[in-house]
């Protein structure tokens, strides 16, 4: 139990003291069912990915997509990233996650391309605990080789806090990412701790607004001032930009009118398996 507290007291940013309590215990069982279940999950091939269109807001046409994890469990259905991301981060588990993903999508989209139904990019989400693996890069190039996919065909969205941490080893990773040719957008812009200094010195080729930004477009004069404001910020860096979690016309309207680039969210669609 006291192991369990100092657990909770460091996850809590550490330098402090807590007292164990019931709950913790209930929280604990639930990690390591939760961590089972992955485990399970993983010898099972139970990981699938979901694609999101992303549209060109000019042409109205499909530019890219997004790989989008899902979980399936016999018991208890389709497990939300949002749940086992995070705890899979903590596991370690999110490595072999991740490279399932990755492969899995790489594979999908040589089809696609060579069927002729796609010519954009694929983009695959990388955790901060991918990110900092020594063998990212090459990991990343052998995938590419096993699925025969040029790597102009795939994107790979990071987060600000997956550079802010260490932001001068993450140039050098993202440079050599960029370097065999794929490109880098930053997801969820906005939300995190992003250091302006720094954003103009991160090889990213795409900025996405987060949903909470683009929520606020209806919602007040204010909200759309700052939706402008990172409009601005990334053309002025040579950036794209693709605004998440599109749902309604008006914000699309508002949107084209600042020259965003590209839209993704329910209001073209959801993400969507694939058909085998
Ligand atoms: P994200 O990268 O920001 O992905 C966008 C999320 O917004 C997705 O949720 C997508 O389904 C949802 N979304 C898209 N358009 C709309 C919309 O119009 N309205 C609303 N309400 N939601 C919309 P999802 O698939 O549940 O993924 C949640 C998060 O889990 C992702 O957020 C990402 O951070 C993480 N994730 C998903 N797949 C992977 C993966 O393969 N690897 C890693 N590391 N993280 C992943
Ligand atoms: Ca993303
Ligand atoms: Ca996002």
């Amino acid at each position: 139990n006291a192991d369990t507290a100092m657990y909770h007291a460091k996850n809590s940013g550490g330098n402090r003291y807590q007292f164990f309590n019931e709950s913790m215990n209930k929280e604990a069982v639930h990690r390591l069912q939760v961590e089972s279940l992955i485990r399970h999950g993983l010898r099972e091939d139970s990981f699938s990915v979901f694609y999101q269109p992303k549209i060109s807001i000019s042409t109205g046409k499909v530019a890219g997509m997004e790989a989008l994890v899902r979980f399936e469990t016999p018991a208890k259905g389709i497990i939300s990233p949002a749940v086992f991301i995070p705890m899979s981060e903590e596991t370690g588990q999110i490595i072999d996650i991740g490279e399932i993903v990755l492969r899995k999508a790489c594979f999908a989209t040589k089809k696609w391309v060579d069927a002729g139904l796609f010519s954009g990019r694929v983009a695959v989400n990388l955790s901060a605990v991918q990110f900092t693996q020594p063998n990212l890069v090459s990991l990343i190039e052998s995938i590419l080789t096993e699925s025969n996919l040029p790597a102009k065909y795939l994107e790979l969205e990071i987060t600000e806090g997956t550079v802010m941490n260490a932001p001068q080893k993450a140039i050098e990773t993202m440079q050599q990412i960029r370097d065999l040719g794929i490109h880098l957008s930053l997801d969820d812009f906005g939300t995190g701790y992003s250091s302006l200094a720094y954003l103009k010195k991160f090889p990213l080729n795409t900025l996405k607004i987060d949903k909470a930004f683009v929520d606020d477009i209806e919602a007040s004069e204010q909200g759309r001032n700052m939706v402008a404001t990172i409009v601005t910020i990334a053309h002025n860096l040579d950036m794209q930009v693709v605004a998440e979690g599109v749902e309604t016309n008006q914000q699309l309207d508002f949107l084209a009118t600042l020259g965003c680039e590209q839209l993704q969210g329910y209001l073209y669609s959801k993400p969507l398996p694939t058909k085998n």
